[in-house]
């Protein structure tokens, strides 16, 4: 399997230590550590027994989200990330997520100033690496209101033209309720609309209330693609759902683990046979791999070794990632 498929990573876990230890300093940004070992501890996940939930990880990422709140470190990571990810894996499909109001210091830096940064760094890595199709994602965020929501969207719509291929929802959920997906329905519409892909953050933990948001999803936005999605793996009526809308799950098993939204590695073999058993497809990624501190051929070699899945399956992930990516209009068809 020589080209790689990856569509599922955070802009803000896809730089290495060193090139953001650089930006921080080039910025003088106030860092509470002086040595660059305890830097790297910051910004990525250094336990390898993971965090003890989702907030733990958005700790971390308000590290690297500060540090890339500049059009100059916003457009060096892209062109880092996009660059690392061909050199050390050989990915020739790369699609890169950010929140560019998480990077403008609280409306301090104009968005659109971020969004063409990150565009040049996809243009410079476009000049170095021809062999990379590489594409951006712009994310709303879960904790936003709709308006500031609808601003990304109609970015994203603006920007398409130059390399914004989809639109994308993360950041915390609300703790202890449901997050409302239908208030972001008439922008995934738009988006849609405009020839954009769609892939929601959704089903990656919350028990029953994150089952119950994966079925609102598929019905009421009727994405492309859906990151995490793990926790339909216990539902069958869901996978039916799944299966149905040809909806394709970004899985990331070592971030799963890590955040613990998956408990061990029988959990993550559970959830990949489940799966392949009632057809519903899916792609693997890594979230951020130097946050993550993986890359998507230990993520590979993961799967193999305890058992997740076959050679052969494996192959077909990474085919239907270069297949189910947004870049070149090639968006699978909903
Ligand atoms: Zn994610």
């Amino acid at each position: 399997m020589e080209s790689l498929a990856e569509l599922h990573t955070h802009l803000g876990g896809s730089v290495s230590s060193d090139i953001l230890w650089t930006l921080a300093h080039e910025q003088g940004i106030a860092l509470p550590v002086k040595d660059y070992w305890d830097f790297d501890r910051l910004v990525t996940v250094s336990d390898p027994r993971g965090v003890p939930d989702l907030d733990a990880l958005d700790a971390i990422y308000h590290w690297t989200e500060l540090i890339q709140s500049s059009p100059i470190a916003v457009e060096q990571s892209v062109h880092g990330a996009i660059g690392g990810a061909y050199r050390s894996q050989g990915i020739t499909t790369l699609e890169l997520r950010f929140n560019p109001m998480k990077r403008n210091r609280g409306g301090e830096r104009d968005v659109d100033h971020i969004i063409l940064a990150a565009i040049r760094g996809l243009d410079r890595a476009s000049l170095e690496y021809p062999q990379v199709r590489a594409g951006l994602i712009l994310m709303m965020d879960r904790t936003f209101t709709p308006e500031l929501n609808a601003i990304i969207v109609e970015k994203a719509i603006r920007w398409a033209p130059r390399g914004i291929v989809g639109v994308d929802i993360a950041g915390p959920r609300p703790r202890h309720e449901r997050y409302d997906y239908r208030q972001v329905a008439p922008m995934v519409e738009e988006a849609r609309g405009a020839g954009l892909g769609v892939t929601i953050h959704v089903g990656e933990e919350g028990g029953d209330m994150g089952r119950a948001e994966i079925g609102e999803v598929i019905e009421e936005l009727r994405p492309d693609r859906i990151g995490h999605g793990i926790l339909a793996a216990g539902d069958p009526e869901l996978m039916h759902a799944l299966r149905e809308a040809g909806i394709v799950l970004e899985i990331c098993p070592t971030s799963n683990l890590l955040t613990k939204a998956l408990p061990d590695e029988d959990a993550v073999r559970e959830t990949f046979r489940t799966f392949v058993d009632h057809g519903v497809r899916f792609t693997i990624a890594t979230d951020g791999p130097e946050m993550m501190r993986t890359h998507l051929r230990d993520e590979l070699d993961l799967l193999l070794r305890i058992g997740a899945l076959t050679q052969e399956e494996i192959e077909e992930a990474n085919a239907r990632g270069h297949d189910a990516s947004f870049i070149d209009g090639r968006r699978i068809a909903a």
